[in-house]
């Protein structure tokens, strides 16, 4: 996500790191050089322009005060400004005071409307709201059957056609999914919508008839972040066409170059209310500017890391373990019960990517090897629960069968065995108020 755009701002601030006050010469050179990454990120250029004018007033501003740390003064110039341009503060959604409340998913086809429709309903499930997907996208063969699919895997409700009544009818689908919820006291009805491969009169038709059938509390924009230069103008079209209230930006998790996010809310003033990262149901986030910006320029974004942590694991385990690992008490069991509670979480990938500083080691990242972390288990799994609690009884022998065991060999156990070693000290010495020594970077 954003990896280019990243590595492009952190070289120009690399270069301030070294001067000791800021001139003017210097913000121009660094203002030149944010404005052609923002440009080869695919970001409009009215946004650039507004963009690289506020960075540059306030960087003045502060090589006018002789301020220290020029390179500091700049990234959090550069942060603000971004934070302003994915739309400040983040807001709440729309949901109805009393009836069920409607959300309808619009965008061109592929954009990931269903899958998006899919992962709002487990999520909201997850919230204790009882949710119906309805299937008014009779556009694309398989939709229907898609959604329904989709829905199962959410734990949700799906509505979609009978044969013979309303096939071929999206608005009327529309109608009676929402009649349905009515009656069954349903919390949230999610509608999904045909798109087309480009905007065309008859699509936005159809979305406004389903819309002005429905009265949406929220008109999601679902918009496929890989698309570049041609989102402002697929989002222009929306909003002009249907209109919408919020956006969301999917496929963030490919090599898109991220322009797509920095434009549309400068284009459209629509705020972007979910981040997608994936084709997984869990692979979703709310959008948060300040964390996106974070995120661009490398601080990493531990609160969304912390929020997921939160959904996903257990309370109650997690405080123990923390207690535990404060105390140096931890042994390989705790360990593998945390390894099960970091794959909640997703790839190790993914949760290496949201820690600060991790853009420099972008590399060690791409090369990670899942299956690393599945030999780890494998060793650990071999191990007898004794040997698991003390790991001072594993002699020559002892390490010779658990590398049997796992399919793997001695030195990977030994390895193991120390690296556990190490991160237990660690553990202990952060417990009492000392910071971690990362200077060692990923574990290989
Ligand atoms: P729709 O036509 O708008 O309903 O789009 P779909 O939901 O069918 O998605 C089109 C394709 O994109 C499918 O193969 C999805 O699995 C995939 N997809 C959807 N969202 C994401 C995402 O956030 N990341 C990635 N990598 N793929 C996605």
């Amino acid at each position: 996500m954003f990896n280019n755009l990243s590595d492009r701002l952190r070289d120009s601030f690399k270069r301030l790191r070294s001067k000791g006050v800021l001139s003017e010469a210097d913000v121009d050179a660094t203002v030149g050089e944010i404005r052609r990454a923002l440009i080869d990120a695919d970001v409009a250029l009215p946004v650039v322009r507004d963009f690289t004018k506020a960075v540059r007033e306030k960087a003045y501003g502060a090589a006018r005060s002789q301020a220290l740390n020029p390179g500091q003064q700049v990234v959090r110039v550069v942060h603000e400004q971004l934070v302003e341009v994915l739309g400040g503060e983040s807001r709440e959604l729309v949901f109805a005071q009393r009836g069920p409340t409607v959300f309808m998913l619009a965008g061109l086809q592929g954009a990931g409307k269903t899958t998006l429709a899919g992962k709002l309903g487990k999520w909201l499930r997850e919230s204790g709201k009882t949710v119906l997907l309805v299937a008014s996208d009779l556009q694309r063969p398989n939709a229907v059957n898609q959604l329904q699919v989709v829905g199962q895997r959410a734990g949700v409700e799906v509505w979609a056609p009978e044969p013979g009544n309303g096939v071929g009818d999206p608005v009327q689908v529309a109608r009676s999914g929402l009649a349905h919820a009515l009656e069954n006291g349903i919390d949230v009805v999610i509608v999904d919508t045909a798109g087309r491969l480009g905007v065309d009169e008859e699509m936005m038709q159809q979305a406004r008839d389903i819309r002005d059938a429905v009265n949406p509390h929220e008109i999601m924009f679902v918009l496929d972040a890989m698309i570049g230069q041609d989102a402002v103008q697929t989002a222009t079209a929306f909003r002009d066409g249907v209109g919408f209230t919020g956006v969301v930006m999917s496929k963030l998790d490919g090599d898109a170059r991220g322009g797509a996010s920095l434009s549309v809310r400068g284009v459209t003033g629509a705020p972007i209310l979910f981040a997608s990262t994936g084709e997984g149901l869990d692979d979703f986030e709310r959008f948060h500017a300040d964390r996106m910006a974070g995120r661009i320029l490398d601080m990493g974004d531990i609160l969304t890391l912390i929020e997921e942590a939160e959904r996903k694991f257990d309370q109650d385990e997690a405080e123990r373990m923390a207690a535990k690992a404060a105390s140096g008490d931890l042994t390989l069991t705790d360990f593998l019960s945390q390894l099960q509670q970091m794959r909640k979480l997703g790839s190790m990938k993914k949760i290496l990517g949201m820690l600060p500083g991790m853009g420099e080691m972008r590399e060690q990242l791409e090369n990670f090897d899942e299956r690393e972390v599945n030999r780890v288990e494998a060793i650990v799994r071999s191990m007898t629960p004794a040997e698991r609690d003390d790991i001072g009884i594993l002699n020559g022998s002892r390490r010779a069968r658990i590398a049997a065991g796992s399919g793997t060999t001695v030195t990977e156990v030994n390895q193991l065995v120390k690296r556990f070693e190490a991160a237990r000290k660690m553990m202990k010495h952060m417990g009492k108020g000392g910071m971690p020594d990362l200077s060692g970077g990923i574990p290989q």
